[in-house]
């Protein structure tokens, strides 16, 4: 039997090193190698010209690029956005989001083709589990963007978020190596300060990140004050309720001395109420939290409609005023192309 390739992208700079020595290559095309992958961004072994030929060849025996190919790329009317379909080995697909509405190019990477945690209000939930990622194909979407920018001569990418497709601490493993890969200071330079990790709230995963002092930074998706409320908006809960979430957060703020974002998704008529508004405030009193309000973007399945403006703002006041929580409305942008938070899905992701 063949042995499998290898994706170039699932490995550190120190295995391509290694990679290299064990075959009795020189260390320094490890390094021109990683060049290669991270600063060149190339999407072919042909266009690694500075390789010896020898080198090149054992690589395509032996490894592949984990490119992954454009399915489709759709751009928001407003010019902010660019989402793009990308095809896994397998033909499933994924959704990754660049988005530049802060100045800084941002990845919106997945971690999951599908999403097992069913939020009733997200397009991903709404589709159903299909496969982890690997950590090449996490890693192979932040190049991907790294790529798109580079082409269109824009600045390098600046920031990740772990909030595409799926739950990033159900995919643990994958996802922490994809980001110790991404992190390294010779490659994309992805490091602490630039990268937010999205969870639902799955305990042990937030325990684990606290216990490894993973350098990120880390949101938690709350969406309600009480334990029978978030059960209905997010069925996880159920498995890891309310009072042990933030048990966890407390662990995690402590041990790490980071502050948390905690994610709430503001639906008319469910939680966008003021007195919503002093629940949150209530549990979050004197944590270091800073709370991302983020009105529902449309999904197919979920007839909710996103708070208003005016509620989000007295919101915010009770926060701050009352419980001294800061607190930020996060800007709807890509909704035209459904690239908005949980709107991505893709139609046959399990085929
Ligand atoms: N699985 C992770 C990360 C992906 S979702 C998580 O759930 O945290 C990123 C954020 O978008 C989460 O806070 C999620 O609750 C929110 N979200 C999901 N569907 C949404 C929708 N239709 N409108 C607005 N926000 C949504
Ligand atoms: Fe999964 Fe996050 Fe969507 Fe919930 S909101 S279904 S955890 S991707």
């Amino acid at each position: 039997m063949t042995p499998a390739l290898q994706d170039l992208y699932a490995l550190t700079r120190a295995d391509v090193t290694a990679w290299m020595e064990t075959r009795g290559f020189s260390p320094v095309h490890g390094a021109r190698l990683w060049n290669y992958l991270y600063w060149e961004m190339v999407d072919a072994f042909a266009a690694m010209v500075e390789l010896p030929a020898k080198v090149r060849r054992r690589l395509e025996q032996e490894t592949y690029l984990g490119v992954l190919p454009t399915a489709l790329a759709t751009d928001s009317s407003d010019g902010f956005t660019r989402k793009f379909l990308l095809t896994l080995p397998d033909q499933r697909r994924i959704e990754t989001v660049l988005m530049r509405f802060t100045g800084r190019a941002t990845a919106c990477v997945s971690t999951q083709a599908g999403c097992a945690m069913g939020c009733v209000f997200c397009a991903t939930g709404q589709m159903g589990f299909a496969r982890h990622l690997s950590p090449g194909e996490i890693v192979a979407q932040m190049v991907h963007v790294g790529r798109a920018l580079r082409r269109a001569g824009e600045a390098r990418l600046r920031n990740v978020v772990l909030m595409g497709m799926g739950e990033p601490l159900h995919n643990y493993d994958a996802t922490m190596r994809a980001l110790e890969i991404v992190r390294d200071p010779s490659g994309l330079s992805l490091g602490a300060d630039r990268i937010t990790l999205s969870t639902v709230g799955v305990v042990p995963g937030i325990l684990r990140l606290a216990e490894e002092k993973q350098p990120l930074h880390l949101a938690v998706s709350l969406h309600a004050a009480t334990q029978e409320e978030r059960a209905a908006l997010v069925p996880a809960a159920k498995a890891w309720p309310l009072d042990q979430l933030m048990a966890a957060c407390r662990f995690y703020s402590e041990r790490t001395g980071r502050r948390i974002f905690y994610e709430w998704t503001l639906i008319e008529g469910k939680n966008d109420s003021p007195d919503h508004a002093h629940a949150v405030g209530a549990l979050l009193r004197g944590l270091p939290a800073q709370i991302n309000l983020i009105p529902l973007n449309p999904t197919e399945g979920y007839k909710g409609a996103p708070g208003r403006t005016e509620a989000a703002k007295a919101f915010q006041r009770i926060l701050g005023d009352l419980y001294g929580l800061p607190s930020t409305v996060r800007q709807r942008r890509g909704i035209d192309i459904a690239a908005g938070c949980g709107q991505l899905a893709v139609a046959a992701a399990g085929r």
